[in-house]
């Protein structure tokens, strides 16, 4: 569903130029499932917020289907977000004063085609948390509503930018499990950025980042369920 080709980004800092992505080929596959892993500084934020119409590239091309995601035009890209997309950051961002179905129930009243709040919450293992607020739940919790929140809408995408990085193992792969769920059930293309090696066995896909270039792009023949994943 995506397709990537010769992607660079460049920030001018002053008088020096920073190589963020140096020409990046690449393709996604609907419904695949697909961990992005490097070290800090060698591109991923800047690939996935690309691959999410947050930032354009300053060469190259990008299309998600017919979208081309290279043309700084606000509304269309705007659009393309509303639509397709669903984002998950580090830091959940959930509204401190609404409970769990209350944030979740934020985006499916704008949305055209949503789940209800009750079903994304379930879908994400919170069917028993629907009326807590976000301070009555742990980190990991929290975070799956934000999940729940992203996939609310039934995007096509779902791109998650180290979603475990506030949490402990045990709670990420949990996290990741369902991210996962979210995958397999609604067939969301999915893209999770990590720094954790174990919470990439849990993917279909592993694509390596460094300094700004795909260093190794292999299939994960014997993806792990959580239970196997020691902790
Ligand atoms: P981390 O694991 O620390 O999140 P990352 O792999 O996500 O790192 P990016 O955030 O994509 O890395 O950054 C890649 C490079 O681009 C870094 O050298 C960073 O300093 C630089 N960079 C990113 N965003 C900007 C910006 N808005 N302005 C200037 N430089 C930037
Ligand atoms: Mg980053």
């Amino acid at each position: 569903v995506f397709h990537a080709e010769d992607v660079t980004k460049t920030y001018q800092m002053g008088e020096v130029q920073v190589h963020a992505l140096r020409g990046i080929d690449l393709d996604l596959y609907e419904s695949e499932f697909v961990v992005l892993l490097g070290p800090s500084g060698s591109g991923k934020s800047t690939l996935l917020n690309i691959l999410g119409g947050l930032d354009i590239p300053t060469s190259g091309s990008v299309r998600y289907k017919d979208h081309d995601l290279t043309v700084y035009k606000d509304s269309l890209l705007t659009r393309y977000r509303r639509d397709h997309v669903g984002f998950v950051f580090q830091f959940y961002n959930l509204i401190p004063s609404l409970t769990a179905r209350e944030n979740v129930a934020l985006v499916t009243e704008i949305a055209a085609n949503p789940l209800a709040p009750e079903e994304a919450l379930r879908l994400v293992g919170l069917g028993e948390r629907l009326d807590h607020f976000p301070a009555q739940m742990s980190g990991g919790e929290q975070q799956r509503v934000a999940i729940a929140r992203a996939i609310a809408k039934r995007p096509d995408v779902l791109l998650c930018d180290e979603p475990t990085g506030a949490l402990d193992l045990k709670t990420g792969i949990l996290v990741l499990d369902a991210i996962e769920r979210v995958n397999r059930e609604l067939g969301t293309t999915t893209v999770v950025i990590t720094h954790n090696v174990d919470i990439a066995q849990m993917a279909d896909r592993v694509i390596r980042l460094s300094d700004g270039r795909i260093i190794s792009d292999e299939a994960n023949p014997d993806k792990k369920a959580p239970a196997e994943l020691a902790w």
